[in-house]
């Protein structure tokens, strides 16, 4: 008996939290669906993550920060299997997956979603690009210089 609604299957649960690595939504600004990059949520009582009202979390491509409830999470309807080569494990993902993550060795690789379109691995391919010049150009501003 688990105290934590998996959401019909959603997502995995470990020690009655959600393994966020399993939990796939749409981020808001960049509009990619992938595996959340980060997780804050209540606990109850008992320690348990309280999936009940808002959840706030980090999109893996790019560190965009939004709130959403449970019921926003993706149904896992597809199965990759992973890239790298040794692991080959088998897992749940949406098929509207931009980006999945394996649950195995934590690999981030394309999802079900970008195999049909070229022009959208491009796009992704450019959020994370973009992504990866703003931490650059955080990294040398100055110290106390805001955003
Ligand atoms: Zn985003
Ligand atoms: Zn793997």
């Amino acid at each position: 008996m688990s105290p934590v609604d998996d959401g019909g299957g959603r997502f995995d649960v470990v020690d009655g939290r959600p393994d966020f690595d399993t939990v796939y939504t749409r981020c808001p600004t960049c509009g990619v669906v992938a595996a959340a990059g980060s997780a804050d949520y209540p606990l109850t009582a008992g320690g348990d993550a309280d999936l009940s009202g808002e959840i706030r979390l980090t999109c893996a491509p790019a560190g965009h920060r939004y709130t959403v409830t449970s019921a926003a999470f993706f149904a896992r309807d597809a199965v990759r299997t992973c890239a790298r080569p040794g692991c080959g494990t088998t897992f749940a993902c949406p098929a509207e997956a931009d980006e999945v993550v394996c649950p195995t060795c934590r690999l981030y690789q394309p999802g079900p979603f970008l195999h049909a379109d070229d022009r959208r691995r491009d796009y992704v391919r450019r959020v994370h690009h973009d992504y990866l010049d703003d931490v650059r150009a955080r990294l040398h501003r100055p110290y106390g210089d805001p955003q």
